[in-house]
């Protein structure tokens, strides 16, 4: 049955506020399950399985499904009426408050979340799975195109910001799929695009102190049209004399007459590090 066709027969009026925009584009379907690579012996976590439009296709392909949805209605809906297949647990939650570390332990290897999210909740969707990176060996995530293109962006480029440091200091991340508004119901007014998150051991990049990692990125972004010299004055808060700070950027090769836009990851690492030496010092 098509998803539309499902969204009458159940008389589902979709709730704006849980960003239930359901995909309804049978091609756009398959080309994201080819997209998910996916294989036999792997544990899955959709993220806001609606009525099961990729819930569906993923069970025959994998080892289990974990298909999280908060909205009841339709999470029952889901079990009691769309889901044949018995590798599929279908649960009722919060995705922000789903313990990804605690299931990854229970089903002994790392999981793979997939989704096509609900765009009100990327950022700290998005924060919580770069939290729990050691349990997770992939991601492909459905996001608003303009979120997709500020975490893949590279230095110096308007879309450049925090979202895309700590993206890329913890996945290898690359956009795969532009999915026109077209292809859901009802149509958001926004485009969308899928972006992979690969993680892996190589891209733990020696970062000393993850704290001031994150409070150095924050700050570099905090007041973007001013130099980082600024920035760093006006907005880190490390409890430091900024004497110290601007030498550390200066010991790290970075002038500091630059934008914080400007600095990639490198070179935010080695900012950050130098400066945990200092403090413990
Ligand atoms: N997977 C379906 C599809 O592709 O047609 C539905 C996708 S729809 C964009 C997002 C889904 O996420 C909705 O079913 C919504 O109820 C659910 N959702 C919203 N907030 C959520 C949250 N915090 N945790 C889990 N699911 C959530």
């Amino acid at each position: 049955m098509s998803s539309l066709t499902q969204l009458k027969n159940y008389k589902i009026h979709p709730k704006k506020k849980l960003g239930q925009n359901f995909l309804v584009d049978e091609k756009i379907l398959e080309e994201i399950i080819d997209l998910y690579d996916l294989k036999k012996d792997e544990v899955v976590v959709e993220i806001g399985a609606g009525l099961g439009a990729l819930t569906t296709r993923l069970a025959p392909r994998v080892r289990k499904v974990l298909a999280i949805e908060i909205d009841k209605a339709l999470a029952d809906i889901l079990k009691d009426k769309i889901i044949k297949d018995k590798n599929v647990e279908v649960i009722t939650q919060d995705v922000l408050l789903f313990n990804f570390p605690k299931v990854a332990k229970l089903y002994g290897g790392k999981l793979k979340v997939l989704g096509n999210i609900p765009y009100g909740i990327s950022a700290p969707l998005l924060f919580k799975l770069l939290e729990c990176k050691n349990s997770l060996s992939m991601a492909i995530l459905m996001f608003q195109k303009e979120v997709a293109d500020r975490i893949v962006a590279n230095p110096g480029t308007k879309d450049y910001g925090a979202l895309s440091v700590f993206s890329q200091i913890s996945a290898a991340v690359s956009k795969e799929l532009l999915i026109s508004r077209c292809s859901f119901y009802p149509q958001p007014k926004v485009d969308s695009a899928v972006v992979r998150f690969v993680f892996s051991e190589s891209f733990i990049m020696g970062i000393k102190d993850e704290q001031i990692f994150k409070s150095v990125v924050r700050a570099s972004f905090a007041q973007r049209r001013k130099t980082l010299k600024n920035t760093l004055k006006n907005t880190l808060n490390l409890g430091m004399l900024f004497s110290d700070v601007l030498n550390a950027v200066k010991v790290c090769g970075i002038d500091p007459v630059r934008r914080g836009e400007t600095l990639n990851l490198e070179e935010f690492k080695d900012l950050a590090n130098c400066l945990a030496e200092l403090r413990t010092h």
